[in-house]
């Protein structure tokens, strides 16, 4: 699958390059996580795979990958995409997950976090699925859309400041409405505190997944 590259890149006007819509200097100076743990894809200190709360407690994710920080200009695309339906967004945050997890084996199934039909309905689409999409063309990996949201008056995420009130916010969101054998990744466009993927996950891990994989765009640091 080829991307439908613009001539533009969307940041600075530029010549595009290899990610689409992005010049080779804007996608080159993107901000990275620094020392990333394995398990949640958090900044870590110096030197060490996991960071503090999942060498106490390993999550029931095994293993994030993001590709960017959620810094600028990351949250500017992202708020384009979210907020102004702007879809050339789609492909561009695409392009940095796949080059992101270019050397990660396949996966047997990819789930797009799944968002409330409601949810749906005020803004026309999931972006986890967009750029799942985006990753099934290119490396021929199936999408299950067996997993859905509870439909239920939960606050968005965003409103939450706090790791515990997140927690509690998704505990039980998901349902998985078939059996998922094997090797799954969850693709999402940010993760926050993990509160969400790590639900998630646990859903998976019940509906029969041996692994659970995270594959983001970008980490908040
Ligand atoms: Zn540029
Ligand atoms: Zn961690």
């Amino acid at each position: 699958m080829k991307f439908i590259h613009s001539d533009i890149c969307m940041l600075c006007d530029e010549p595009g390059g290899t990610i689409p819509n992005l010049c080779e200097a804007c996608s080159r100076e993107l901000p990275a996580v620094r020392e990333p743990c394995i398990a949640c894809g958090a900044s870590t200190p110096t030197h060490v795979d996991l960071c503090g709360a999942c060498a106490n407690r390993y999550p029931p994710v095994d293993r994030t990958i993001c590709a960017v920080a959620y810094a600028s200009p990351v949250d500017y695309l992202i708020g384009r995409l979210k907020f102004h339906r702007d879809l050339r967004v789609v492909p561009t945050l695409a392009g940095l997950l796949q080059r992101a997890i270019a050397s990660e084996p396949d996966v047997d199934w990819l789930v797009p976090v799944p968002i409330t039909p409601a949810r749906l309905r005020e803004r026309g689409f999931n972006q986890a699925l967009e750029i799942a999409q985006y990753l099934s063309k290119d490396r021929g990996m199936r999408i299950t859309r067996s997993v859905h949201r509870r439909n239920r008056s939960e606050p968005p995420q965003s409103s939450l400041t706090n790791s515990a009130a997140r927690r509690a916010n998704v505990a039980g969101a998901f349902e998985a409405r078939a059996v998922l054998e094997g090797h799954v990744a969850i693709v999402d466009d940010v993760v926050t505190t993990g509160a969400t993927v790590n639900a998630l996950a646990r859903c998976l891990k019940s509906a029969g997944a041996t692994r659970v994989d995270v594959w983001a765009v970008a980490r908040t640091p």
